[in-house]
């Protein structure tokens, strides 16, 4: 299987010649879902006992497979949080594929996780966070959230011998993402949403719930989860207030910004983030807005020995590992997975060829973009704002619509590969009103790109 032969070159000029080609290609086609047995019906069984040959299966995959998938970098894709790989980054994901590195262990991985610590060792200086802080690359925001608040638990347990008897419970907000109560229930542990009239939860509010519970349930809570850029909407909770009550009432604070975390990078909107830098942890996921390839989170600790204590996990086998000739970081010792790709090195690689400023530059021509938007958007008759656009989120309404005509357009638009823009709702009085969404994180969206979308609705 393994031997190089003429048929694996070749194989691997055409994979070559594909990569290429796809990422040279700034408006690839805007593919869309078909059902398995329509797929099945075009492509036939692929898996046999004598295998169909990998000219067969690549050709498949060209002519019919990829494009029943909706490229997440596509120019005009402002839906759900898009992404917009770097080519330095797609093109060392390769490479990080080819060298075969375990992810886990210094022992095995030393080369590949010093390349990971050196991004990461950027990612901390943004945040603020104080010496001694570090973090480690996951699959994406929900094992970093997973991962960040098992911490907190095993943290929260082994203050009081008590505490493992009760059922843990955390408090977040209404902004937060659909992961936290996820992952609370993978962790069988309660979640006390506080409902924030605009999404934004801030101090005064933390307290009043906090005043609020029974004791029974005080003596339960371990944690608060807040939001550093809200997925729906881009808001930023008021991470300072929030921090003073944490460290009042000696809780642990997680803060979330898997979407909204490359914007710490932003110098227009760092100051929104203030307080960031007295959490105790941090999820930030470089395949959202740091350009990476899917798929890559981070999650970051004040005292990363505290995750340690958490999630390192023993076995005899393991043991060489972690002896003295090994010593080094142990990326498998500070979040929920073992085995692990060497995932941030594609970001390690963009960020070094690239150097920190573009990064910068290209975060912020997302939030120009938002803006844009926003004006153009307050310049049309038939549009309007539904709040002014935040981080690079802008929520506006089509006026006169009804739910199923903004569904009825996202179709439209999307069928006939112009674009892909997909609704929302906002509150408005007691009730939530159906409204349309942009998010922008491709620094190759133009301004031209918003006016055909806008011209859609007229
Ligand atoms: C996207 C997102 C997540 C989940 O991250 P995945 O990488 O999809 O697992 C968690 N929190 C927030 C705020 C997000 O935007």
């Amino acid at each position: 299987m393994h031997k190089i032969d003429m048929d694996l070159v070749e194989m691997t000029l055409d994979v070559m010649k594909y990569t290429i080609d796809r990422i040279s290609n700034v408006t690839p086609e805007l593919g869309s879902p078909k059902k398995e047995e329509e797929l099945f019906e075009l492509v036939g069984e692929t898996i046999t006992p004598k295998g169909i040959g990998g000219e067969v299966a690549f050709k498949m995959f060209k002519d019919i497979l990829v494009k029943a998938t909706v490229p997440i970098d596509h120019p005009r894709h402002l839906a759900f949080v898009p992404a917009a790989p770097s080519r330095a980054a797609i093109m060392f994901d390769l490479v990080t594929a080819a060298s075969s590195i375990h992810g886990a262990y210094w022992m095995e991985g030393a080369g590949g996780i010093f390349c990971e610590n050196q991004a990461m060792k950027w990612l901390v200086s943004l945040t603020g966070l104080p010496k001694g802080s570090f973090g480690v690359f996951t699959s994406g925001g929900t094992a970093a959230n997973l991962s960040a608040l098992v911490t907190a638990r095993e943290t929260w347990r082994s203050k009081n011998p008590e505490n493992k008897n009760l059922k843990s419970l955390l408090l977040t907000s209404n902004g937060a993402h659909s992961s936290v109560k996820a992952m609370a229930k993978v962790m069988d542990a309660d979640v006390e949403i506080i409902d924030c009239p605009d999404e934004n939860l801030q101090g005064h509010a933390l307290q009043s719930a906090i005043t609020k519970l029974k004791g029974e349930d005080r003596k339960r809570l371990f944690a608060v989860v807040a939001t550093g850029g809200t997925t729906n909407a881009g808001i930023i909770d008021e991470l300072d207030t929030i921090a003073d009550v944490c460290q009042k009432e000696d809780l642990w604070l997680h803060v979330d910004c898997a979407y909204g975390g490359g914007a710490l990078a932003a110098p227009s909107v760092r100051h929104l983030f203030n307080g960031i830098e007295r959490a105790d942890s941090i999820t930030i996921d470089p395949h959202k807005w740091l350009f990476s390839p899917y798929d890559c989170g981070a999650v970051i600790y004040k005292n990363i020995e505290l995750a340690k204590e958490a999630h390192s996990q023993k076995g005899s086998y393991l043991e060489i590992f972690k002896d003295e000739g090994a010593q080094g970081f142990n990326p498998a010792d500070y979040q929920i997975q073992l085995t692990r790709r060497v995932r941030g090195m594609p970001l390690w690689f963009s960020l070094a060829m690239h150097g920190t400023d573009k990064y910068r530059e290209s975060i912020e021509r997302g939030i120009t973009l938002a803006k844009i938007a926003g004006e153009k958007i307050e310049s049309r008759e038939n549009l309007e704002l539904v709040r002014p656009p935040s981080l690079s989120v802008v929520l506006f309404r089509r006026k006169g619509w009804s739910p199923s005509e903004y569904r009825d357009w996202t179709y439209k638009n999307h069928k006939e590969g112009l674009a892909l823009v997909t609704p929302t709702k906002w509150r408005k009085g007691d009730d939530y009103e159906t409204i349309s969404r942009f998010c922008f994180i491709n620094p190759e969206t133009t301004e031209e790109d918003i006016d055909i979308i806008l011209d859609s609705m007229e």
